[in-house]
């Protein structure tokens, strides 16, 4: 059984630049039901990322309705809506986002910072997420001194550390090349099919997107189409 995690209806968001208005998103509606694994292709510039913040409730919409766990989040407080972002959705972005002279197992942990979880429950939570993503002989390493395949591991260990129910990725892979975007994306996999965790995936190629179960396909701000698909076969590496 499924149930609705988000419900958007008719959202729209247009940018104001002086005089000048740049419709970006122009009446999507998605439901995503709890477990799943959606995929977002697009032409640049066709509201992709725009629909991600409008998601991950990192700007209002202009028009349309959002509920999320069934509740309307349009009278949410800024307090409401923040902690909504830092309990509820994890976020993991094309360009890491870690603290460079940080040690991972702190940029993990700094997450439940924000949740007042005390120091060493912190860093015991933190150590297994890094355990999980295959990073548990690295907690001391800086971020910096890390591959890109590893640095996006720490940013996926950062979003799932909260057990938040959905995960937000704009292009994770498109700093790493084809190998390692491939591992990331099985972690992906592995995190939805084992841990439960809904997915939604913003990404340009066509093979990443396979590994969703849902594709929708954006076009000049309005979903062009929205398709199940049977997911890439997880092959162990
Ligand atoms: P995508 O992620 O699919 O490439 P975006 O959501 O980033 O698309 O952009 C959608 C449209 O909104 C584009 O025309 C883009 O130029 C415009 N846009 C995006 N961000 C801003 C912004 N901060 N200010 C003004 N226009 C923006
Ligand atoms: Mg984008």
């Amino acid at each position: 059984m499924t149930s609705p995690l988000i419900q958007i209806d008719r959202a729209e968001k247009t940018y104001r630049i002086g005089e000048i208005r740049v419709p970006a998103v122009r009446g999507v509606s998605l439901t995503i039901d709890n477990g799943e694994f959606i995929a977002i292709t697009g032409a640049s510039g066709s509201g992709k990322s725009t629909f991600m913040h409008l998601l991950g409730c990192l700007a209002q919409l202009d028009a349309g309705t959002y509920r999320f766990e069934g509740k309307s989040i349009e009278s949410y407080s800024r307090a409401q809506l923040a902690a909504l972002r830092n309990r509820r959705i994890g976020f993991v972005f094309q360009s890491f986002n870690l603290l460079a002279r940080t040690t991972i197992l702190e940029n993990v942990a700094l997450p439940l910072a924000y949740q007042s979880v005390r120091r060493d429950e912190r860093r015991k939570r933190a150590a297994a997420m890094l355990e999980r993503v295959g990073l548990g002989d690295r907690m001391k390493h800086h971020s910096n001194q890390l591959s890109g395949g590893q640095q996006q591991r720490v940013a996926i260990a950062r979003a799932l550390v909260t057990r938040p129910p959905i995960v937000l990725a704009d292009e994770p892979t498109g700093n790493l090349d084809s190998k390692t975007s491939a591992e990331i994306m099985r972690l992906l996999s592995e995190m939805n099919r084992d841990e439960g965790v809904t997915i939604v995936l913003v990404t340009h190629e066509q093979d990443i997107a396979a590994f969703a179960n849902r594709h929708v396909v954006f076009r000049d701000g309005v979903v062009a189409s929205d398709e199940l698909q049977r997911n890439e076969i997880l092959v162990p590496v």
